[in-house]
This record gives C-alpha cells, structure tokens and sequence, in this order.
C-alpha cells in the first residue's frame, strides 16, 4: 500500500462545524471532526475532497483489521448472496460453527466449559452479562428474589441503555435518564480493597473493563485483576470482563485479561468482532452460568444472524494462529518507545499503552483534545478526544511499521 507525501501542518488550524451538526434533521448526539469521508482500505481513509487520512481511531476498536479487510469483505459479499436472515425461530448453518469456532479462541481464557451468546451491539452484550448474573444469583447461588447488586467501577463505559447509564459516573451520559436501575455499587477503579469492602451476600457479579478504553485507556495497578479473581472467586460472585474495546487482539493478546492471567467468569466482546462490517457482539463464559438462560426467557432478533456469523467466523479466523496479537504487540513496544520520547521531551504529559492502544495527555494549558485532534486533521491522521485533555489512539492491528512511523511523525508535527 502506497504512504501519503508528508504534510505540514496549515498555521491556525480552522475548525468548522461538520455537516451533520449543521443538520436540521440529524439528532445532535455527536460532536464529529469536520470531514466527510467516502472511501477506506486498510488504515487509510479518503474525504469527499480526495485528501487521505490515516485512521488512528479504528471506529474505537470496530475496525481492528482495518478498513474493508479482504477476507471480512469477501466472507460477507458470499453470504449475503446466500443467506442473510432467519431469525432464531430457525437455526442456520453458520450459527453452531461461530459459536463453537469463538469458543475455540476464548473460551481457553475464561473460567470453566465455555458457552458462547451472541447479540447485535456492545451494549446488547453487556445487558445479556446483567441479565445472566442476576438470574445466576438466583436461581444457583440463592440470593433472595430483587436482591442482587453488581459491583462496578466509577470512570467505566459500558454502554447506553437506560440500565448501563444508571452506573455510569460520567454525568453527560447518565444526567437526566433516571429513573435509574437499582442494584449497582460503584467503588473507584483500581482499588481492590475498596472493591472487597463493596461485596456482600447480596453480590452476584463484579463487571469490570480489564482497561478503561473510553476514560483515556487507563491501565489498573499490575496486582488489580489478580485481586479481583481471587476475592470473586472466594465470595462466589461472577468476574464480569467487559472486553468489547480491549478484547480481540487491541493488547496484543486475544483478550486484555490475559496480561495479567486472569480467567473472568464471563466475557463481553463486540465491536471488532462485526469485523467493521456490521455490529456483532457476543457473551462468552461459563455455560453453568449461561446456561440459565432458556428459551423465551432472552433474545434478540438479530442475534447471531447468518451475516453476522459469517463475518464473526471470519474475524475469529483471522485471530485463530495468534500472529495479528503477536504483531500488534510487537508494534506495540516499539511504538510505545516513541511516544514516551514524546513525554519526555515535554509535548506530552504522559501517555497510557497496552499494544497498539494508548491514551495520550495533552500538557496542560497547551491545547485541549480537541484541539489536537483538530491539528492531527489538518494533517491527515484521524483521532478522536476523550474527557478534555486526554486523546485515544487505536491504530488498526493490520497497520505496517510504516504507516505507523508516518502517522508517529504526524503527531509529532502536531504537538509541535
Ligand atoms: C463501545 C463499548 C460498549 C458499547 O458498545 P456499543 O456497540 O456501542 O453498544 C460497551 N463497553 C465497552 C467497554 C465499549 O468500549
């Protein structure tokens, strides 16, 4: 793939608004970088006006393998041509071999004999790990009916239904929503102590993001998630991973929980796993667990629909040798050298990475977020800001040394 000619940076960057803020028919629930674009391959995108991009925020994780990979393109053509729809009143032949084909991949890293659940959107998955917790703690371990509480972590983002923001501690998102569901405990992240102070016998499940992607990728003390799993498994309480931005190969690994050995109860994946095709989301655990849900008590109608199996299988395919998180990692750890010389020669004041994931600090008074995404616009890398001074990078896991050096470069020129 061919590398765009350098570019430099236009002295006063001049930010518009986008076209679909100017809308009078668009909801304004998003606040885009003014470009409009048309066209994506692998880690490029172009604009209505032909000018190309690097995309460093990989549709937060959607796009992993990048825009339009072949095999995630050419697996959905075929299928559309075939079977699109069933419903689950109907099974079809794509549905047992996704699930057995993810369980393959994930189930060695979660506790017990995998089942897998599939659903649409991320947040569809997290709402089923709700469900199957509280029906869990019911029905097997005995917590009286209305009683189950879930422990979570303030800073965390699972989600927008009405039930996930009732625990969110962000108040743009959970402002003005309520009546708000019951039956959560927020204690800070990265406190295990805190985090054992919060259960009690009314505790079914722990849900927890392994690394809190949409705070500004925030990576929990080493001995965190290993206090986690143990102080679950000693109450009887399900370890929820939420890994639908850190699962599938963002960490270099195939999930984040693996950096630190921890096998959760269930696992939450999505966004990469529709391949950047269509949304797919999955929960992938302990079939004791899952296995309380029967028929007519969940479901959905897209669930697990003929596309989708056929661009998860793909995306389970491209993750099945483990070279993807070997690369991703490997870029990684060179990658990361380069932006703490960034730190260190003062343009950032500090930056968060686990493979080709970090969260970068703007210095204070320098500029916001927004503003460097704005500079990083005008150079053609696409980036996207998190909670004022702090900007996420999600490379696609499929980028060369090359391209990652450019847009390394890029941001450079930017925080200059
Ligand atoms: C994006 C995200 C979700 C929600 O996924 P949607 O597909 O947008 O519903 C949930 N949890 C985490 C950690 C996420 O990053």
């Amino acid at each position: 793939m061919s590398i765009a000619p350098p570019v430099t940076l236009p002295s006063s960057p001049s930010p518009s608004p986008s076209s679909s803020e100017t809308s009078q028919v668009l909801a304004h629930n998003y606040h885009p970088l003014p470009v409009t674009l048309v066209d994506g391959l692998g880690s490029w995108v172009t604009d209505v006006e032909g000018r190309r991009y690097l995309d460093l925020l990989s549709g937060y994780s959607a796009l992993n393998f990048g825009h339009r990979h072949p095999s995630l393109v050419a697996a959905a053509h075929a299928q559309i041509d075939r079977l699109t729809l069933t419903s689950r009143a109907f099974d079809h032949d794509l549905l047992v071999p996704f699930a057995e084909a993810l369980a393959g991949l994930v189930g060695p890293l979660v506790a017990g004999s995998p089942m897998v659940l599939p659903m649409n959107t991320g947040a569809e998955a997290v709402e089923t790990a709700i469900k199957a917790a509280r029906k869990w703690g019911y029905e097997v371990k005995g917590v009286p009916d209305g009683r189950a509480t879930i422990v979570v972590a303030d800073g965390n983002f699972h989600g927008r239904t009405t039930t996930i923001v009732s625990f969110s501690t962000d108040e743009d998102a959970r402002r003005h929503f309520g009546p708000y569901t019951p039956g959560f405990v927020v204690v800070p992240y990265g406190d295990a102590e805190a985090l054992a102070a919060a259960v009690d016998e009314t505790t079914v499940a722990v849900l927890i993001e392994p690394i809190q992607g949409e705070q500004g990728v925030v990576v929990p003390p080493p001995s965190y998630l290993p206090a986690v799993r143990s102080l679950c498994t000693a109450a009887d309480v399900l370890l929820i991973c939420d890994e639908i931005q850190s699962g599938l190969g963002r960490t270099g690994t195939t999930l984040a929980s693996e950096l630190w050995g921890v096998r959760p109860d269930l696992v939450t994946l999505g966004k990469a796993l529709g391949g950047g095709v269509l949304p797919v989301s999955a929960v992938v655990g302990r079939s004791d667990v899952l296995g309380v849900l029967t028929a007519g008590t969940h479901g959905s109608t897209f669930g697990g629909n003929p596309l989708a199996c056929a661009v998860g299988l793909a995306v389970v395919g491209l993750l099945s040798d483990g070279s993807v998180q070997a690369t991703a990692a490997a870029l990684g750890t060179r990658w990361g050298q380069r932006l703490d010389t960034l730190v260190s020669d003062g343009l950032l004041a500090s930056v968060r990475r686990a493979g080709l994931w970090a969260g970068l600090d703007v210095p204070d008074g320098r500029m916001t977020g927004r503003d460097l995404c704005e500079r990083l616009l005008a150079v053609g890398v696409l980036a996207k800001d998190t909670h004022g001074s702090t900007i996420r990078l999600a490379p696609p896991l499929t980028i060369t040394a090359d391209e990652l050096d450019l847009a390394t470069d890029r941001l450079e020129l930017a925080l200059r």
